[in-house]
């Protein structure tokens, strides 16, 4: 578990933004994750019209499955490109408003209500703005925040859960030394530190 290597990067809103201009998107899969699919259960426990949340969401596919199923969806991603590519893949209309209470963020929401996406750094939400959520799918969230800012990430994640939340949380498993991420690896002993 040396993750020394890694404690020190960062990687700034501008680097993620020319990842999105430059189509350096690898991250993004179009088949939806297969976890998602083995663990619904687990989300969902029976629960049905849920208010579910992705952090750092960038266009993934798994929004629209979940709206499909009834869910309202709410994500936030600092890429406009992101938010706009996502609409546009799933031919959904959508409306762009701005955010009162955050300056310079948009809402991108479709049409039918059910998905609603923030344009803005995560760090910006709060419960009064965004509510809580009944679930949390993080996939390349965790992952991709910056070491430094873990524990900021976690305890903002945990003020927007409501009571009986379930977060599913994808993680991966290599060798730091080899890769200097994101991903990032975040071993289990510090996920146990950091979720309580
Ligand atoms: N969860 C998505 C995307 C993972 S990649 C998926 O499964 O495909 C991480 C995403 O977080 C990128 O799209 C990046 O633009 C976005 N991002 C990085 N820092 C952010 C921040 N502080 N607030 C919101 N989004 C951020």
């Amino acid at each position: 578990d040396d993750i020394g290597s890694q404690m020190d990067r960062v990687v700034t809103e501008e680097q993620w933004l020319q990842k999105w201009d430059t189509g350096n998107t690898g991250f993004h899969k179009e088949q939806g994750h297969p976890l998602l699919q083995k663990y619904l259960d687990v989300l969902l426990n029976g629960r049905s019209g849920l208010r579910i949340f992705f952090p750092l969401c960038g266009k993934a596919v798994e929004m629209k499955w979940l709206a499909d199923m009834g869910h309202n969806v709410v994500g936030v991603e600092v890429s406009e490109k992101a938010l706009k590519e996502f609409f546009a893949e799933h031919s959904l209309p959508y409306c762009e408003e701005p955010v009162p209470e955050i300056s310079g963020a948009k809402q991108f929401q479709c049409t039918s209500g059910n998905i609603s996406l923030y344009c803005c750094s995560i760090y910006d939400l709060s419960s009064s703005v965004v509510g809580k959520f009944d679930g949390v799918w993080d996939r390349g969230a965790l992952v991709a925040v910056n070491p430094c800012d873990r524990q900021r990430y976690v305890s903002l994640m945990i003020t927007l859960m409501e009571k009986n939340s379930s977060y599913l949380l994808v993680t991966v498993s290599y060798d730091p030394n080899k890769h200097k991420g994101p991903p990032f690896y975040v071993p289990e002993s510090e996920i146990k530190s950091l979720f309580g």
